[in-house]
């Protein structure tokens, strides 16, 4: 009995799995419940040879030296690095609202004098919250402030979140801060870029192994076996069948569009705050640049998690939340050899490198 069973193809399921067989030399089954490996993150060639990220747009970013080189060994990355378009009364502009934003928006002299307030009120290069940038005592400050908060947050949160940025949790509307500085990216990490060859070929390769088996379409709840340990990225209420009730998730639906000329718009994302049903429109040819008479776009619309009717996308970090995960937990910790993990095991808003880096944590701490 010395196989493992990892159920979830996605980044988590697909590290340890590869790191159990290759390191372990153990034999390792890998399900998923989807047709296709690499959960969220899959991507695929269309017949216009343009890389369609299903799941809408994924950039790989990270400051982990550790995460970094091993992401590397599965394929190469190319210096893409991201930003992000906002339509603010019909004018576009950078976001993170940063000191440019300042000059797309409003008239210079304004916008120097903003400038020159909060240069001196921050440190250059600080990441404030909205939350926060909003506890201003300057008149003008307090205005920017409630400008940016109505015209990049408000609707934008209402929509994805279906409430008010006050009403989920700090971390998330913190993850695009206001930004004290010059720098337009969306992301500073040290290391940034799109897999060259997509990262469904980087999740193919981390599970392409004499000792891995993947089986497709394959719910847990029909896998039949004794298994030495078993790593679970699915959502850990559902592994427990809701006995304490479910997990609320954000879903998300991504209409594609196929259009007739090269181009669509100006950037990979243009975010619209304030505008439309969509939060934003990835024009995915950007990432690799794809060349095409043609162009593929997906307008993201955000609606609730409902089970049977969509997938889940988002946990919805919030204390009662929370409470609710940490009951699942405590189940999870009387299992011998049962390990939850991953962006639905553990219910937590990770990014790429961050489930992987939970992974490579996981391993190290329950495998050697
Ligand atoms: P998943 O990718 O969700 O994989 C879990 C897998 O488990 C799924 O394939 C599912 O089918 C399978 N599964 C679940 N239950 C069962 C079951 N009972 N039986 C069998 N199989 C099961 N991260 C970034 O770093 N950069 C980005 O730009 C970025 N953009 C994103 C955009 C969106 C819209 C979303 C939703 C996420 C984005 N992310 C991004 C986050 C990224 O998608 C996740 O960090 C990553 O997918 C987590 O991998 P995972 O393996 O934990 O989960
Ligand atoms: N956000 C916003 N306006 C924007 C961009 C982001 O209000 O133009 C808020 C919103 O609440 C969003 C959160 O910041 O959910 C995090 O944004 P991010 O782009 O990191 O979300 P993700 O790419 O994970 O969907």
């Amino acid at each position: 009995m010395d196989k493992n069973l990892v159920v979830g193809a996605g980044f988590s399921g697909a590290v340890i799995a590869n790191l159990i067989a290759e390191k372990l030399g153990e034999k390792v089954l890998v399900i998923d419940k989807k047709e296709h490996i690499a959960g969220n993150s899959y991507d695929y060639t269309d017949e216009n040879g343009i890389k369609i990220h299903k799941y809408g747009s994924h950039i790989f970013h990270t400051n982990s030296e550790k995460v970094w080189s091993y992401f590397k060994k599965f394929g190469d990355l190319n210096t893409y690095m991201h930003r992000v378009i906002a339509v603010i009364d019909g004018i576009e502009t950078t976001i993170p609202f940063n000191l440019n934003t300042l000059y797309d928006v409003f008239p210079e002299t304004l916008a120097k004098r903003l400038e020159e307030k909060l240069l001196k009120s921050f440190e250059y290069n600080k990441k404030v919250p909205i939350l926060e940038f909003q506890k201003q005592a300057d008149a003008d400050l307090k205005f920017l402030a409630q400008y940016v908060y109505e015209k990049v947050f408000l609707h934008y949160t209402n929509k994805q979140w279906g409430t008010s940025p006050e009403d989920v949790d700090g971390a998330v509307t913190a993850r695009v801060p206001v930004y004290i500085s010059c720098d337009d990216r969306y992301f500073q990490d040290k290391y940034q870029g799109i897999p060259t060859c997509g990262y469904t070929r980087v999740v193919e390769k981390m599970l392409k192994h004499p000792n891995i088996e993947v089986k497709l379409n394959t719910d847990y709840k029909v896998v039949k076996g004794d298994f030495k340990r078993i790593f679970y990225t699915g959502s850990i209420d559902e592994f427990f069948d809701y006995k304490f009730g479910m997990l609320p998730y954000r879903s998300v639906n991504f209409k594609l569009e196929l259009h007739n000329h090269p181009y669509y718009q100006s950037n990979a994302v243009v975010n619209y705050p304030c505008n439309y049903d969509f939060t934003r429109i990835h024009e995915y040819k950007y990432y690799l640049n794809d060349i095409s008479e043609k162009t593929v776009i997906a307008k993201e619309y955000s609606e609730a998690f409902e089970l049977g009717k969509n997938e889940r996308y988002y946990p919805i970090p919030k204390d009662e939340n929370i409470e609710l995960y940490n009951k699942y937990l405590e189940e999870a910790k009387k299992l011998e050899n049962v390990y939850f993990l991953g962006r639905l095991g553990d219910y937590k808003y990770y990014n790429m490198d961050q489930a992987i880096g939970r992974a490579i944590e996981l391993f190290e701490e329950v495998c050697q």
